[in-house]
């Protein structure tokens, strides 16, 4: 994108298209796709204002020739301790299984704190590179390392102030509550530590029974006696036996569980029949819960058989949901580790790739909101996902001027502003990981 930001302490972002919905305080009149012509007043490295186009002012100008512009991105579902193996970790047949396995020989034999660190290291400075504000990370919590990655995680959360705010919920399987109860306890204790949600992986290939509801309430009482979220992955498959959301939504009612209540991919509620996807959404409903879809790893992972053109497209009914009143996001999950090959924490991969993926092209609802504000108020982060008068000039600038313009290419000459800055966008370079084999 061919526009100089100036380093004056006063300057106006002019002629420039922003979301209304996405734009707080402006008080612009949107257009049919959403948007409205603007021009942003940046002082001091914050948005002094907004306001309708304006042919002159005292200050320096900036011309963005009515190119969107769009707040700092917020990720609420990444596995930034999984990513980047894959030179070392490669998933053998693409499936979940082969996932699941590969990473967990991978974790055993090479995570140190000092992978761990580098690999999550490169995985911020992508996601940074790429626009985005808030990540929220799940972290691999069992057995030796819980120990080694929280802190890894911590140290990481205080290095990287001010880029980037990060999150994390502790993934292990839910059933250790019941299962192994000092694993359960020590993680528990782990994560009320540092702060961040529990919850883990819900379905693990066998349909839920009795001793999953005591698991559930165990984990929603240690949530709250410890003032965690819950943060759960959820029935990531195609098999009739995954039907773990429903008891979910049922132990967050019967525990009157108040905090935070994220669940993760749900792919098989598509499959199931109208009756019992209506019932479940109600519940997610009436407790409260968000639910974060994860397309670009749900279309890599779901349906693949060896030989066999895969059928469905894996993802969670996002606009029944939305429809429903439940709060839905996207996310980008796993990048370059066996779960998903590719990837590189792009939130506007992800949108782009999400909406046509989910089909959110075309319809009268706006989805704007699954850039950042969505999850940044399902998740409870500090950064808004919206341009806010009077908060911080963190804006991504394209030349995109409207959704499907955004949404043809991948905007690799995008300018990510922090405090009113342009930051140096340079991606870090995939050789630098030669060193932790
Ligand atoms: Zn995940």
């Amino acid at each position: 994108m061919a526009v100089e930001i100036p380093r004056a302490s006063t300057y106006m972002l002019a002629n420039a298209r922003v979301a209304v919905e996405l734009a707080q305080g402006a008080g612009l009149s949107a257009d049919a796709d959403g948007l409205a012509a603007c021009d942003i007043l940046v002082r001091d490295g914050r948005i002094a204002g907004i306001a309708p186009p304006a042919a002159s002012g005292s200050e320096p100008r900036v011309d963005v020739r009515g190119g969107l512009v769009l707040p700092r991105f917020v990720d609420g579902h990444t596995h930034l301790d999984k990513g980047h193996v894959l030179h070392r970790a490669r998933n053998p047949d693409g499936t979940f299984l082969g996932a699941r396995n590969t990473v967990a020989a991978d974790r055993e034999a090479r995570w140190t704190a000092d992978d761990v660190r580098t690999r999550m290291d490169f995985a911020l400075r992508c996601a940074f590179a790429h626009g985005t504000a808030a990540i929220r990370t799940h972290i691999d919590s069992i057995g030796k390392q819980t120990a080694i990655s929280w802190p890894v995680f911590a140290e990481l959360r205080e290095a990287w102030k001010g880029r980037i705010e990060l999150q994390a919920s502790a993934l292990c399987p839910t059933e250790f509550a019941i299962d192994d109860e000092p694993q359960f306890r020590e993680t528990v204790a782990t994560v009320a530590r540092y702060g961040g949600s529990i919850g883990g992986l819900s379905f693990m290939g066998t349909p839920p029974g009795e001793k999953f509801d005591r698991a559930l309430d165990r984990v929603c009482q240690a949530a709250a006696a410890n003032g965690l979220g819950l943060d759960f992955h959820v029935d990531e498959s195609h098999s009739p036996d995954a039907v773990t959301l429903e008891p979910i939504a049922r132990a967050v009612i019967r525990n009157r569980f108040k905090g935070r209540v994220i669940v993760g991919h749900c792919c098989s509620l598509a499959l199931a029949s109208d009756a019992d996807r209506g019932r479940i959404i109600g519940l997610l409903g009436e407790a409260g819960i968000a639910l974060v879809s994860l397309p670009l790893v749900n279309l890599y992972l779901q349906d693949r058989e060896a030989g066999r053109t895969p059928r469905w497209r894996g993802v969670a009914p996002v606009h029944e949901l939305a429809e429903a009143g439940v709060p839905v996001m996207v996310a980008s999950d796993n990048a370059r580790d066996p779960f998903y090959a590719y990837g590189d924490l792009d939130m506007l991969e992800v949108f782009r790739e999400s909406t046509r993926i989910l089909h959110l092209d075309h319809t009268a609802r706006s989805w704007s909101g699954l850039l950042g504000p969505a999850t940044a108020a399902a998740m409870g982060f500090a950064t808004p996902g919206k341009i806010v008068v009077g908060g911080p000039a963190d804006l991504v600038l394209v030349g995109a001027r409207d959704w499907f313009e955004l949404n043809a290419r991948p905007w690799s000459d995008r300018v990510v502003l922090v405090g009113g800055q342009a930051i140096d966008r340079t991606l870090p370079d995939y050789r630098e990981l030669d060193g932790i084999a």
